[in-house]
């Protein structure tokens, strides 16, 4: 899973929450996004 809000891998285990996209292009589309999302990796 990729977080929609950072663009980073959901490890296993850690806590995520999902939302309902209704767009009218996607029906049903799922998104994960963590529920803290972790620090952007240094050197970026
Ligand atoms: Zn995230």
């Amino acid at each position: 899973m990729i977080c929609a809000k950072c663009q980073q891998g959901i490890r296993r285990g850690e806590p995520y929450e999902t939302r309902d996209i209704h767009a009218a292009s996607a029906s049903g589309t799922v998104v994960h996004f963590h529920v803290v999302c972790p620090d952007r990796p240094r050197g970026h």
